[in-house]
C-alpha cells in the first residue's frame, strides 16, 4: 500500500485550507472571452505604483545580483524616526503576513491558544492552526471584534490575541480606548497584536494608532504594512513595532534575507511621498462615499468600512452574483469562507472602476428581479 503522504503533516497543517487567491486577470479574460475586466478584489491601490517608488525599484536592480540588506539598515531608521520609535522595536517582513506567521511561530505551542474574532482576517486562524496551536474565536459584535469578550476568553494557555484594526472583510473598527482598555485587564503573559494594515486610511472618531500605548504595554505589538495605502502590495513589506525582546524573537526566527532590496528601496521612498499618500486617501474616500450612495439607491446595505473596501449584502444567491459579475469583467470577492455568506467585499477603485461594478451589479439585479 502506497504511503499516504499528507499524513506524515503536523495535525495543524492537515487542517490547513490552502489561502484562496484569484486568477490572473489575464487568464480571467482569455476564459470568458473578454477584455477590460477590473479588479476589486485584493484591497489593492488603484493609484498603482508611486512614482517615486517606480524609480527607487529600478535603481535597486542596480545590485540584483547581490543579497538584500538583512537588517534593513535605511527603511529601520526612518521608520525609527517617523513613528518615533527605536530601530530595536522593530522587525521587518515580507508582507504583514510574515511578521503575523513569526509571532505564530515564535509564541505558540500546541499547548497554547490565541483569541480571534470572528469575521477576521483569514490569516490569524491559519497562522494559528499551522503551530497546532487552538484558536478561539470570539463571536462578532455587529460584525466588529467584541474586545470584552474577547478579554473574558484569555485563559493561562493564550499567548496572542489578535485585533484587526481596521478589521478585513468587515472594514470595523475598535477605538483606541477600548484597546487601552483590553490591555489594562490582561495579563502581560499574552501578547495584543494590533494590525493596522489599513490604518492610514482611518477617519473615525475615537480611533487611533495602538502606537500611542507602546511604551506603556511591553506586551502590545502593532502591525503596518506597505501593501495598501502605500501602494507596494507586489513587492512584499510590512513591518511590526514591539517591544524589543519581542522583535529580538522574531528576528531569530526571520529567514536573514526576508526582504528583498526592491521592495526596501520602494518602501524607503513611499514613506515620504506624502502626495502619493494623500492621492491614496482621497481616491479611497471619494470612492468610498461614491460606492454607498450606489448602493443606497440599489437599496442595498452595507458594513460601514473604515478600510479601502466595502461588505455589501446582496440579495438571493451570493455566488451567482460573483460569477455573473465576473462574466462581465468585473472580480469582487466572496466572504463565505468568512462566515459572511450574503455579502461579497468589493475594494473601492477609481471612480470609472466603481461606476462600472454598480452598473454590473444594479443590471444583475433587475434581471433577477424581472426573471
Ligand atoms: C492586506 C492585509 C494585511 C497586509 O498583508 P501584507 O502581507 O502586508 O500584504 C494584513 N492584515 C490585514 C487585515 C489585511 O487585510
Amino acid at each position: 500500500m502506497r504511503m499516504d503522504l499528507k499524513s506524515l503533516a503536523l495535525p495543524g497543517v492537515q487542517h490547513l485550507q490552502p489561502y484562496q487567491g484569484g486568477k490572473p486577470l489575464d487568464e480571467l479574460e482569455r476564459e470568458l472571452g473578454i477584455s477590460g475586466a477590473i479588479k476589486l478584489a485584493s484591497n489593492e491601490n488603484p493609484l498603482g505604483l508611486s512614482e517615486l517608488a517606480k524609480v527607487a525599484i529600478e535603481a535597486s536592480l542596480e545590485n540584483g545580483a547581490r543579497y538584500p540588506d538583512g537588517n534593513g539598515f535605511y527603511l529601520k531608521r526612518r521608520l525609527a524616526e517617523k513613528l518615533a520609535v527605536s530601530v530595536s522595536q522593530l522587525t521587518l517582513g515580507n508582507g504583514s503576513n510574515e511578521v503575523l506567521e513569526l509571532l505564530a511561530r515564535g509564541f505558540l505551542g500546541q499547548q497554547h491558544n490565541a483569541i480571534i474574532a470572528e469575521h477576521a482576517f483569514v490569516v490569524y486562524q491559519l497562522v494559528i492552526t499551522a503551530q497546532n496551536a487552538t484558536a478561539i474565536v470570539v463571536p462578532a459584535s455587529s460584525w466588529g471584534h467584541d474586545l470584552p469578550a474577547m478579554a473574558a476568553a484569555v485563559n493561562e494557555h493564550t499567548r496572542l490575541l489578535f485585533i484587526a484594526n481596521p478589521n478585513n472583510p468587515t472594514g470595523t473598527w475598535v477605538s483606541l480606548a477600548s484597546i487601552k482598555a483590553l490591555l489594562q485587564e490582561l495579563p502581560d503573559t499574552v501578547l495584543v497584536v494590533v494590525d493596522e494594515a489599513y490604518f492610514e486610511y482611518v477617519d473615525q472618531p475615537g480611533y487611533g494608532s495602538a502606537l500611542e500605548l507602546i511604551d506603556d504595554y511591553p506586551n502590545l505589538v502593532v502591525t503596518r504594512t506597505f501593501s495598501k495605502a502605500y501602494g507596494l502590495a507586489a513587492l512584499r513589506i510590512g513591518y511590526s513595532v514591539s517591544h524589543p525582546d519581542v522583535a529580538d524573537i522574531l528576528n531569530r526566527l526571520r529567514q536573514p534575507f526576508n526582504v528583498n532590496s526592491p521592495a526596501l528601496a520602494a518602501a524607503l521612498a513611499v514613506l515620504d511621498d506624502d502626495d502619493y499618500l494623500r492621492r491614496s486617501i482621497g481616491v479611497n474616500r471619494d470612492g468610498y462615499n461614491q460606492l454607498v450612495t450606489g448602493f443606497d439607491s440599489l437599496g442595498l446595505a452595507y458594513i460601514p468600512s473604515a478600510g479601502n473596501f466595502i461588505a455589501v449584502q446582496v440579495p438571493g444567491d451570493v455566488s451567482a452574483i460573483y460569477e455573473a459579475l465576473l462574466r462581465q469583467g468585473v472580480i469582487v470577492r466572496p466572504v463565505a469562507l468568512y462566515g459572511m455568506p450574503h455579502h461579497l467585499r468589493v475594494s473601492i477603485g477609481l471612480p470609472h472602476e466603481n461606476q462600472r461594478f454598480l452598473d454590473s451589479l444594479g443590471r444583475l439585479l433587475v434581471d433577477r428581479d424581472t426573471a
